[in-house]
């Protein structure tokens, strides 16, 4: 992850931004510039990401990027949003074997990394048994 890239997220990481279509009723997060071909893009409405959900599907990174590679093994799970809206997140605070699709989660505000050489510390979201 690129710092400028990093940067450029913060909106939708720090506050949950997404968009609903309000066509189709598809929430999207990150939000989207255009939903399904035949939905009008101006139907497109800024909405909130529910902060629960449930777990859609998930797997165990046992050797991660770079970046995280003293994090590993670890769990990504991505997410049904309750309310609609989807997000991939790592899933802490749960041992890997009470893991199970469907269980609910809530997003938190942890840290993700620290950069060693500037001293950043980079801050996300990452999922927790709900
Ligand atoms: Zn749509």
């Amino acid at each position: 992850m690129s710092v400028p890239g990093y940067w450029r997220e913060q909106p939708q990481r720090y506050r949950y931004e997404a968009n609903r279509c309000k066509s189709c009723g598809k929430v999207f997060f990150p939000p989207r510039r255009v939903c399904e071909p035949g939905c009008d893009p101006a139907n497109l409405e800024p909405c909130k990401l529910s902060q629960t959900g449930k777990v859609l599907t998930y797997t165990i990174i046992h050797i991660g990027p770079t970046q995280f590679a003293d994090e590993a093994p670890y769990a990504m799970a991505i997410c049904e949003m309750d309310g609609g809206g989807r997000i991939t997140a790592q899933l802490v605070d749960c041992p890997f074997d009470k893991i199970e699709v469907g269980m609910p989660v809530r997003i938190e505000f942890r840290k993700i990394q620290q950069d060693g050489h500037a001293g950043i510390l980079m801050y996300g979201y990452k999922v927790v048994p709900g």
